[in-house]
Formats: C-alpha cells, sequence, structure tokens
C-alpha cells in the first residue's frame, strides 16, 4: 500500500516508537520475571510448605528467587499464614518499603479469607487484601509447594505483560499506616 508522506511519517513514527518501546518492554520484563525475589514472610504453618520450596528437593532457585530478608531488597511478598488486626500496619508498613514495581502472592485460606478464624474471631483479618493488593491467591489449607510454583508461574507471565510506560498504581490504595483499620 502506498502511503502519502504524512501518513507515512506518522507510521514511520508510531512503529519506531512501539517497536523500541515493545523491546525494551520486553528485555525489561524478561531480567524482572527472571529474578523475583521475594521477603520472606510467615506468620502461621503455611510458611512450613513455602520453607520447603527453599530445600534441594524443589529447586525454588531454578526460576532466580532469592529470599531476602529485608523489603528494601524484594520485590514480591508472598504473605503465608494468619494476619491478624495488630501485625496490619507493620505488613503494611513493609509493604511500603518494597521498591515498585512489586507484587503481592496470598497464600493460604487464612491469609485470603481468615480461614477457620473468619467466623468469630475478632483480631483476624479477613482478607489480606484488604490491607494490600494482592495479584496471585493461591487457595489451600495448607497449599503444597508446588500450588506456590503455579502462583509462581502465574506472576511471571503477569510481569511479562507489563509495560515501563504504565506503572502499576502506588501504594495507600487499600491501607495507609496513617489511618485506622476499619
Ligand atoms: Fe495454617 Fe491452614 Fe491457615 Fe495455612 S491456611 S496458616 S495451613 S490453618
Amino acid at each position: 500500500q502506498i502511503l502519502n508522506p504524512i501518513n507515512r511519517t506518522k507510521v514511520t513514527q508510531d512503529l519506531s516508537e512501539n517497536v523500541i518501546l515493545t523491546t525494551v518492554d520486553d528485555l525489561y520484563n524478561w531480567a524482572r520475571l527472571s529474578s523475583l525475589w521475594p521477603m520472606l514472610y510467615g506468620t502461621a504453618c503455611c510458611f512450613i510448605e513455602f520453607a520447603a520450596l527453599i530445600g534441594s528437593r524443589f529447586d525454588f532457585d531454578r526460576f532466580g528467587l532469592v529470599p531476602r530478608s529485608s523489603p528494601r531488597q524484594a520485590d514480591l511478598i508472598i504473605t503465608a499464614g494468619t494476619i491478624t488486626m495488630k501485625m496490619g500496619p507493620a505488613l503494611v508498613r513493609l509493604y511500603e518499603q518494597m521498591p515498585d514495581p512489586k507484587y503481592v502472592i496470598a497464600m493460604g485460606a487464612c491469609t485470603i479469607t481468615g480461614g477457620m478464624f473468619s467466623s468469630d474471631s475478632t483480631t483476624a483479618v479477613r482478607g489480606v487484601d484488604k490491607l494490600i493488593p494482592v495479584d496471585v491467591y493461591i487457595p489451600g489449607c495448607p497449599p503444597r509447594p508446588e500450588a506456590i510454583f503455579d502462583a509462581i508461574i502465574k506472576l511471571r507471565k503477569k510481569v511479562a505483560t507489563d509495560s515501563i510506560q504504565v506503572r502499576p498504581e502506588q501504594t495507600h490504595r487499600y491501607y495507609s499506616t496513617t489511618h485506622k483499620m476499619k
């Protein structure tokens, strides 16, 4: 198809912008999804299954996952276990201290809904997504290590479609340490 000079210029300009940005996105996302560093955050029995991942049997490192103890060095938090009201502000503080872009995997019934504490407990948070935004949920009590891998693979697919032009919405969407929990 023959384009007039004005359209040709526009197409060339659009194409060059898109090709470059798409390539940068691919490279950037490949680097990030190949080196997700999860912060260790276990509050109850679910963490036992997460800890099993770190051993040689499941070979956790093959995904480039390196557990960190500092939120400043992590871009992923896997909440493994019950979240209590008292712990809520500390969890949000940790999340806020993680550099962007960052991701959350909610592991187990307790962290997703309050689990067995959801009906009569006055201290359990009924869903960690009331505090911080969750990217992937892993149902179960407890979920097996294979289910955690499945969640990580789903998260990697999500990271692969991110664009550096569209930054994820930052924190404070759900809860802020400066506000009281309702
Ligand atoms: Fe423990 Fe089950 Fe709750 Fe996980 S979901 S923290 S295994 S009670």
